[in-house]
């Protein structure tokens, strides 16, 4: 069954394909059925007019005063205005860190750096439809995601590093772990609180204090972040957060006091920092993009698999480093699997994020819009075969329709290329030992899907893939106890579990 919806207020229609069995009673029964709109209220969230920086528990406004403007990208309409960092607020912003690590949070004991951490994540689940409402405003995700998705996920990396925090003996056995100092963390703007909780929980429960630049498209959740900081009582300077394009991005690397820079974006600009810190002693970790294959053998379930392929690529827009981007489907089922997915394409909802039946929000701006729009393109002039659901877009806004590709070939840039949107290019495979080929040959190795009935092939599957996260019989499901991270231009390093902790510590012999 499928939907047909209209959201007045939005002037949203949207409109599932016309097939027979779309249209609620059967054949011959054309009632389609609507979903009314159910927006989430959005005065949950007070927007102050203007954010400054967040440096040394202070709200402080950038040294030469200047600002840049977040917008919504499902309406185009400003936001708020944030403060923008110069190079000497990050040096503020560094120092303001280096004091708080070696006169507060480094001496604290791991038990009460732990209380903070519990406390954090305490007042996120608490102030949790006020974050989740923020993000989707900022980010133009599905409310459905940030709230059920991004705002728990992110209490819960709290939750979990602060368990740790006063374990790190049995973290680390025989070895003492000290703290690196200050760590320089740079996110991207895909899941803004999300990819915040990744990188500060894991430090401050080691003992470090942080200075995160969030991407200059989404600072709002992390700016709200810095009232947790402050409503946890947390010691002024082991968060700052300082808002700013990518250059002052840059000069936060290169800073000479920083100990520890963690990235999470492209992979052009995960090898430009690499390169800015080589020759130092900085630590580094870099989570960069992904091409993953989501493999789909003759006896996997169809229908269950064509919600993990649905799940593994429209999440978020696609707008996901993990995301199933390339269907490798076998041979003598790429038939009816392609007609249950187009079906079930018709039943995205495409729309208003702040609305609860929305699955597939906004893009995240225009100029990702642009590279999405380029990039199909290209599929097109290459000879492609591209499906869109019949859906009418919101006028305004940066929205781009559930896109599927099937005559793909392994040289068309659509197969190679990190397109990072809602578009699922369709290959096919004969052989378990093809699916591998065709799954490895990709620069990339962040993530990869297996469905298959067979646990057996699974686990064979598995060893094989050069991909950092392999799921099997589902995708996109993460925890805070699992590690996370890629193979080749995929980055180095692993957030998430105990191997994320890893990354924050100096370990030294007893
Ligand atoms: P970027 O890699 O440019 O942005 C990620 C973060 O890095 C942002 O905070 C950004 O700041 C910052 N940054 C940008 N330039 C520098 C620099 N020279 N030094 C230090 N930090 C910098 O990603 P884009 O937003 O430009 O997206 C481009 C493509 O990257 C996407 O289409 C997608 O393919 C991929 N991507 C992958 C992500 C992943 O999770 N793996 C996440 C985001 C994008 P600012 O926002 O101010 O530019």
């Amino acid at each position: 069954m499928t939907a047909m919806a209209t959201d007045s207020e939005t002037s949203v229609t949207r409109t599932g394909a016309r097939s027979p069995n779309s249209w609620g009673l059967g054949d011959g029964q054309a009632i389609p059925w609507e979903y009314a709109p159910a927006p989430e209220a959005r005065e949950i969230v007070t927007l102050k007019e203007r954010y400054g920086l967040f440096i040394g528990g202070r709200d402080v406004a950038a040294s030469d005063g200047s600002t840049f403007v977040s917008v919504d990208p499902s309406t185009e309409q400003p936001l708020a205005e944030v403060a923008r960092a110069t190079p000497a607020d990050i040096d503020k912003a560094v120092r303001a860190a280096r004091r708080a690590q070696r006169r507060a949070w480094g001496p604290l004991p791991g038990k009460e750096r732990a209380k903070y951490l519990f406390r954090i994540a305490r007042i996120l689940q608490e102030r949790s439809r006020e974050f989740a409402v923020l993000e989707s405003m900022d980010s133009g995700k599905p409310i459905k995601e940030s709230r059920d998705v991004d705002v728990p996920l992110a209490a819960a990396h709290f939750w979990y590093y602060a368990g740790w925090a006063d374990k790190l003996d049995y973290a680390f056995p025989g070895r003492v772990a000290r703290p690196l100092g200050v760590a320089a963390q740079i996110i991207p703007w895909n899941f803004p609180l999300l990819m915040l909780a990744w990188k500060i929980a894991p430090a401050l429960a080691a003992g470090n204090a942080v200075v995160l630049k969030p991407a200059s498209t989404t600072p709002l959740s992390a700016l709200l972040f810095a009232d947790v900081c402050r409503q946890a009582d947390l010691p002024p300077g082991v968060v700052n957060i300082v808002p700013g394009p990518g250059e002052v991005g840059m000069s936060l690397v290169m800073h000479p006091d920083v100990d520890k820079v963690a990235f999470t974006g492209s992979t052009e600009i995960g090898k430009k920092i690499q390169r800015g810190v080589a020759g130092t002693d900085k630590a580094l970790t870099l989570e960069l993009g992904g091409k993953a294959a989501n493999i789909v053998f003759d006896d996997a379930p169809l229908d269950q698999a064509v919600e993990g392929i649905v799940n593994g690529i429209y999440f978020n827009q696609g707008e996901v480093c993990c995301a199933g981007s390339r269907l490798l489907a076998q041979e003598s089922i790429v038939e009816p699997l392609i007609e249950k997915l187009k079906d079930r394409l018709s039943t995205i909802r495409v729309g208003d994020p702040l609305d609860k039946n929305t699955d597939v929000g906004a893009i995240n701006s225009k100029s990702q819009l642009e590279k999405i729009s380029e990039l199909v393109q290209s599929g097109v002039d290459e000879g492609a075969e591209m499906y869109q659901p019949a859906c009418d877009l919101p006028e305004r806004g940066y929205f781009f329709r559930p896109t599927l590709f099937t005559n793909v070939a392994q040289s068309h840039r659509i197969a190679r290329e990190e397109i990072f949107g809602p578009v699922l290019s369709v290959l096919t495979f004969r052989t378990p030992d093809e699916a591998v080929e065709k799954a490895n040959n990709t620069a990339y190795g962040l993530s990869a899907g297996i469905w298959t009935e067979k646990g057996s092939r699974i686990l064979n599957m598995a060893s094989r893939m050069r991909a950092g996260v392999v799921w099997a019989n589902t995708f996109n499901r993460f925890d805070p106890t699992a590690p996370f991270g890629g193979y080749k231009e995929s980055g180095f390093g692993r957030e998430g579990g105990m191997h994320g902790l890893h990354a924050y510590v100096r370990l030294e012999d007893r």
